[in-house]
């Protein structure tokens, strides 16, 4: 019988594109655990929901007695736990929910797979293992020059990152003190289709196309590392499949780019594949605004332990994953509109934070 896999967070960016890889190219049963907020996407999961081996369940994880009903219920094989709070931003605006979800919810998650792991025994407990996904943004900020690699010291800026990386300590703490058996993965930014509109890519190939102002932080000079939404799946898949247990694998495209030249580089593509009737280029959209507090100055990854120990690599250049990337936008402008309606509707009846 095919194992069954506990994704929290399924309906987010990550999440639904794992969901989506391991029902087209695995035989794995998924149980995807979310709360829906307001940056949840059902569309994204598409044709998941008619799966025979795709079950959903509206829970949000800070609710330990829920998580135990899921897991008894649906017995499962092995956990990816995806879901966050993930938007810096909102982190420097409202903290709260970015400590409730991602180191109580976490907490609770770490509680209740205990639990079941330790009622396990022979090859269901052999099998088991809890894969605790986090971000580079915990490594803090690099100069110039060096590479995060999975011995950099910890080191968060924001309040998301912090976040993060306690939850990051929270599932270390849980292996060495009480042996459950996990594997951890730092990925740096994704990109690709369905990502809520207010991240950087989707943001800029918007307003682009709206002919509104392109908003660069500071001077357009950080740095991030960019990887394909399917690359990142994938590595995913592959540690959770044959990483270490106890390890820590960065994950990361070796593809630094300026915000700046990112963002000039999406109007000349866009005006490529979309121009305007009367020639106006998007480049001129650009706007410089006030820096964000706290802002990293760049972060870029060492993904050699990962390509060493398991042969992963992107498949995706920057070219074409970007160019499917802003293809992808151009076809689903609806798909952008509903989410955004949704989610301020959402916001505006506090339904996010009840749900
Ligand atoms: P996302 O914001 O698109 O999705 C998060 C999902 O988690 C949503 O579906 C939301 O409804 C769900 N969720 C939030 N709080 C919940 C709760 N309390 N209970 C249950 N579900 C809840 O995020 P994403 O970009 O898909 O990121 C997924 C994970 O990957 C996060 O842990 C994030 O830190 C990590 N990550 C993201 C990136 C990136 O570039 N997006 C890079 C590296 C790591």
């Amino acid at each position: 019988m095919s194992e069954t896999l506990l994704i929290t967070g399924g309906a987010g960016f990550i999440g639904s594109a794992l969901i989506r890889l391991l029902l087209r190219e695995s035989d794995y049963r998924i149980v995807n655990v979310d709360k829906l907020s307001y940056a949840a996407s059902p569309e994204a999961l598409e044709d998941a929901p008619q799966h025979p081996r795709y079950r959903f369940e509206r829970v949000d994880i800070c609710d330990a007695a829920a998580l135990t009903r899921v897991f008894a219920e649906h017995r499962p094989d092995g956990v990816l736990h995806l879901a966050a709070e993930s938007h810096v931003d909102r982190s420097i605006d409202g903290p709260a929910d970015f400590i409730q979800t991602n180191i109580v919810g976490t907490f609770r998650l770490l509680e209740v797979a205990l639990g079941y792991f330790q009622s396990l025994d022979g090859p269901a407990r052999a099998r088991f293992r809890f894969h605790h996904v986090s971000t580079d943004e915990v490594y803090g900020s690099l100069g110039e020059d060096g590479l995060f690699t999975e011995t950099t010291p910890y080191a968060p800026n924001s309040p998301y990152s912090a976040s993060k990386a306690s939850s990051d300590h929270l599932v270390r703490a849980w292996h060495h003190t009480y042996g459950l058996p996990v594997v951890v993965t730092n990925c740096s930014n994704n990109y690709g289709p369905y990502q809520f509109p207010e991240k950087l890519i989707p943001l800029m190939i918007l307003n682009a196309l709206e002919f509104k102002p392109l908003p660069v932080y500071g001077t357009g000079a950080n740095v991030r590392d960019w990887l394909y939404v399917e690359d990142h799946a994938r590595a995913l898949r592959l540690v959770f499949e044959h990483g270490r247990i106890g390890e820590q694998y960065n994950i990361g495209g070796h593809n630094e780019q300026r915000n700046l030249d990112l963002v000039e580089r999406l109007c000349d593509l866009i005006d490529t594949l979309q121009p305007d009737a009367v020639g106006r280029k998007r480049r001129e959209l650009i706007t410089f605004v006030e820096d964000r507090k706290g802002h990293d100055l760049r972060y870029a990854i060492d993904a050699g332990k990962i390509r060493r120990e398991l042969g992963w690599r992107p498949r995706e250049t920057f070219d074409t994953g970007l160019r499917k990337t802003v293809e992808w936008y151009l076809a689903n402008r609806a798909w952008c509109e509903t989410v955004q309606a949704r989610g301020y509707q959402r916001q505006r009846l506090g339904l996010a934070r009840k749900a």
